[in-house]
């Protein structure tokens, strides 16, 4: 069974004209110690599906429908507050993009490191400070003992991230899920900092959500990766099959628009266009005013982009939603109706 398992994951924000849709059908599952990549541009719901890991959608959002998170056999849809709290940083810790949301910048690192213990488990100061210790030297931090009295503007941007890594750590999670960790930060530290993320994970069994919108950095850590457009994901499966064989149009743009598939001199490539807004999507695949292939070679509409939302399909393992690539996929036995329902009830 699988450490985590999200399905039809569904979030909404009750605005005055009406609920906005930010994520629709959501599925996906982790095992213990597995690397999970989520990519997609800004507004693609990616952070959101991340947040509502944790509960931390604010309202207006909620979690609607019949949304199912369950964590090592419990369901965390509809947790107390005081129960999601014992899960939250403790089993389940989060990074963020910028280390100074996550640090009080009145308070010492080990003043934080020592009062995050102290919430969570009954042990003296002495012992958390010794821990907080440990933890810091594991996220490699030079002269772990003097940083433990600095303040967070006393810190190089690269040594916060190191600082928030050690912080994430704290409590021996089961799995971290890291929201842009490294875009903050120079590009010579980014690289370091996610090596670091890597190692720590591997060696400790620490299951890996990596949220962003870079590729590479997807295709060098994570084993698997769901892709996501418009509040759904269009592309799921294991990042090295995606990466060398992306079957969603949106997919195969991102893999062109990577500064390394340009050809030198030229401009780099982009998808045209944008991603639309949650509350006017268009009708059927939200991509098709930018896809290249919603139009047939003869000028006539690729029949159901414009009307029909494509559902996922493919093997458990790899699941694309596209309807050009599903008339050319083989559907595994049972799975037909499956769809055909799911693609009436959209
Ligand atoms: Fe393009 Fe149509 Fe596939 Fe959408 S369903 S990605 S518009 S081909």
């Amino acid at each position: 069974m699988a450490l985590l398992d999200v399905n039809h994951l569904d979030v909404r924000f009750a605005m005055r004209r009406g609920d906005v849709q930010a994520l629709r059908d959501v599925s996906f599952s982790l095992d213990k110690g597995e690397r999970l990549g989520i990519v997609g541009e800004s507004g693609a719901g990616k952070s959101i599906a991340a947040f509502s890991l944790l509960n931390l959608i604010s309202k207006p959002g909620y979690i609607a429908g019949d949304s199912s998170m369950v964590f090592d056999g419990q369901e965390l849809v509809g947790l107390s507050d005081r129960a999601l709290r014992r899960i939250r940083g403790h089993r389940m810790s989060m990074i963020f993009q910028d280390p100074m949301m996550t640090l009080n910048p009145v308070l010492t690192i080990g003043d934080q490191m020592i009062e995050c213990l102290k919430a969570h488990r009954r042990i003296s100061t002495r012992d958390a400070r010794k821990i907080s210790l440990e933890k810091l030297q594991l996220a490699q931090i030079p002269a772990p003992e003097a940083r433990l009295e600095q303040y967070p503007h006393e810190l190089s941007g690269g040594m916060r991230q190191r600082v928030i890594i050690a912080i994430a750590l704290l409590l021996d999670p089961d799995i971290i899920i890291a929201d842009e960790p490294t875009t903050a930060l120079d590009v010579t530290i980014q690289a370091e900092v996610m090596a670091l993320l890597l190692e720590l994970c591997e060696k400790h069994d620490v299951g890996l959500i990596l949220i962003t919108h870079d590729l590479g950095v997807v295709s060098q850590v994570t084993e698997r990766m769901l892709v996501m457009y418009a509040g759904r994901v269009i592309e799921q499966g294991p990042t090295r099959e995606i990466i060398n064989n992306p079957l969603h149009p949106y997919t195969q743009g991102l893999i062109q628009a990577l500064p390394q598939m340009a050809t030198p001199g030229s401009r780099l490539n982009q998808i045209l266009g944008s991603m639309p807004s949650l509350d006017n999507l268009p009708t059927g695949c939200a991509f098709h005013p930018r896809c290249p292939f919603a139009t047939l070679e003869d000028g006539r509409p690729r029949p159901g982009c414009r009307d029909r939302v494509p559902g996922l399909s493919g093997t458990e393992a790899r699941q694309v939603a596209c309807h050009m690539v599903a008339e050319n996929m083989p559907t595994p036995p049972g799975q037909a109706d499956q769809l055909a329902t799911a693609e009436e009830s959209q």
